[in-house]
């Protein structure tokens, strides 16, 4: 059966090119970029060329980009690192209700830690209002961190407003871009971030590397100790395969992000428009424009979001039902109850985020598949027969 992979938000497939510029420094090209002989200049000089590339697709200087394993760490790196080495002006934090577990964990391990967290609502389409931001800011705040694309629902935030809110109170910005990166523009100096995370493998990079923009002259503790690599923000020896994987799925995004971004969003619109369409009682969740070009979330009342993908994995199709991280519990998603979505129709959630490879066919066949699904769980459904 033939596979279609529709999940780009939770991984991307590794691009052969990157594949392919990675494998020397799996091989030959295997000296510590600290070394000062051969091996480790070689080493040394491909990482500081990864390092250009990744500053030059956001805008940034070479020595404003710190290197980490991957989303994950920028963004504990990004709150922790700021909170601590800011804690002498204040232990004021603001967020939002709808950012990954990565920041959502990370500030709570914070508030346990005597800091204290504000996380601000979003409106029914998922749109964080500047003014909120600008009401929540007091005078211990240090640290706003707003998510510029939403993982689960694709909502893009109005970033350069709340980083002009933020430049005007001088409080570091910071911003997990981790969906946004090699997707849509993203320039540091435009949105008035300090900070700004991203993931190689969200945008055809390998798995486990990634980086944290940090203005120069932000201050910042560091989470990792060791040999002072990184500028000594981020010890401990570099991921040369990695992070010459992240360079390359760079160079390609600059390639091929806007044309690709066209015609995803078309292939987005029409899956969007037809379901919608053909299976009554369904919804959009997010933005219909503000939106990643790639994403596509949908409710279905009286169905469970696991049944539709269990039922479409059946059928060869790999779809979720919100963030992969939290799809292993029965809690449904933050994201979803933030938008103020009941939990029944939280809980009967679909999100397809489609990729570059994603056809015209795949699109049809998913709205051949789905149909009968829903009709069928719903026949099924104690959801339903409860209604009256
Ligand atoms: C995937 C993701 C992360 C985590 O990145 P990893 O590289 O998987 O650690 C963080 N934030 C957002 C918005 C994500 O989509």
């Amino acid at each position: 059966m033939k596979r279609i992979y529709l999940d780009h938000a939770a991984t991307t497939p590794t691009h052969p090119e990157v594949a392919r510029a990675m494998l020397p420094y799996l091989g030959d090209v295997f000296g510590n970029p600290s070394a000062i002989y051969c091996y480790g200049q070689e080493a040394r000089s491909a990482l500081e060329q990864a390092r250009a590339q990744v500053a030059g697709l956001i805008g940034a200087r070479s020595e404003e980009i710190i290197f980490t394993s991957g989303g994950t760490e920028a963004d504990n790196l990004a709150l922790i690192g700021v909170a601590y080495a800011h804690k002498n002006r204040g232990n004021h934090i603001i967020t939002t209700a709808i950012e990954h577990h990565a920041i959502i964990e990370t500030a709570k391990f914070l508030e346990k830690r005597g800091f204290e967290v504000t996380y601000l609502g979003v409106d029914g389409q998922g749109l964080v209002d500047p003014d909120d931001v600008r009401r929540a800011i007091t005078d211990r705040t240090i640290l706003i961190s707003v998510m510029q694309a939403n993982n689960e629902i694709g909502t893009i935030q109005p970033l350069a407003e709340i980083g002009g809110i933020a430049r005007e109170a001088g409080i570091c910005f910071h911003s997990d871009a981790v969906q946004a990166v090699g997707h849509i523009p993203v320039d540091v100096a435009e949105l008035g971030v300090d900070l700004l995370s991203m993931s190689a493998h969200k945008f055809y990079g390998p798995k486990g590397v990634g980086a944290l923009y940090l203005r120069k002259g932000t201050r910042l503790e560091a989470l990792m100790y060791g040999g002072g690599q990184e500028r000594n923000r981020r010890s401990g020896t570099e991921n040369t395969p990695g992070i010459i994987g992240l360079g390359r799925a760079v160079e390609l995004a600059r390639q091929e992000m806007a044309q690709e971004a066209g015609q995803l969003t078309r292939l987005r619109d029409r899956l969007i428009q037809d379901t919608l369409q053909r299976i009554s009682h369904s919804r959009l969740n997010g933005h219909p424009k503000k939106r990643l070009p790639n994403n596509v979330n949908i409710s279905f009342d009286f169905v469970e979001g696991e049944s539709l993908v269990l039922n479409l994995d059946l059928k060869g199709i790999c779809a979720s039902t919100g963030s992969a991280c939290s799809s292993s519990s029965l809690e449904p998603s933050h994201v979803l109850l933030a938008l103020g979505l009941p939990r029944p129709q939280a809980h009967g959630s679909l999100r397809f985020t489609l990729g570059k490879w994603t056809t015209e066919p795949d699109i049809d066949r998913v709205l051949e598949v789905l149909p009968p699904i829903v009709a069928r769980l719903r026949a099924m459904s104690p959801l339903l027969k409860n209604r009256s």
